[in-house]
């Protein structure tokens, strides 16, 4: 069955950028609200183990959506390309938007936004 899923990214959790918002309460504020499938946090998905996590995760042939908020979207999608590639993950199912310098209420409210404009 498709499902749908959030990554945030959040640079290691060093990075001024998201130090606005608290990252766990995003994410449990979007679990609340059962709006996608799974949600989840990964400190750096632009490594190499990042490219091994989104690999992993995409094998799995039934993931619909996956919605990525962290840093800018043309950035994510560069970033993230070869990983798609590899598993063959429609990069159209790949939903990125920035959440950086927001704070916690912000952060929930872009995210809901994008899952609204992509649902
Ligand atoms: S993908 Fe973007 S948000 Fe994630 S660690 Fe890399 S630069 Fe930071």
């Amino acid at each position: 069955m498709a499902k749908k899923g959030l990554i945030l990214c959040v640079c290691q959790g060093t990075c001024p950028s998201f130090k606005k918002m608290d990252t766990f309460e995003v994410l449990n504020a979007i679990r609340r609200e059962k709006i996608v499938d799974f949600v989840s946090l990964h400190p750096q998905l632009c490594a190499d183990d990042g490219d091994q996590y989104l690999k992993i995760l995409l094998d799995n042939k039934d993931i619909d959506k996956l919605y990525v908020a962290g840093c800018d979207p043309l950035m994510q999608q560069k970033m993230f390309r070869d990983a798609f590639d590899a598993v063959g993950f429609d990069k159209s199912k790949h939903i990125a938007f920035d959440i950086r310098n927001k704070t916690t209420e912000e952060a929930v409210a872009a995210i809901k936004e994008a899952i609204k404009n992509n649902p």
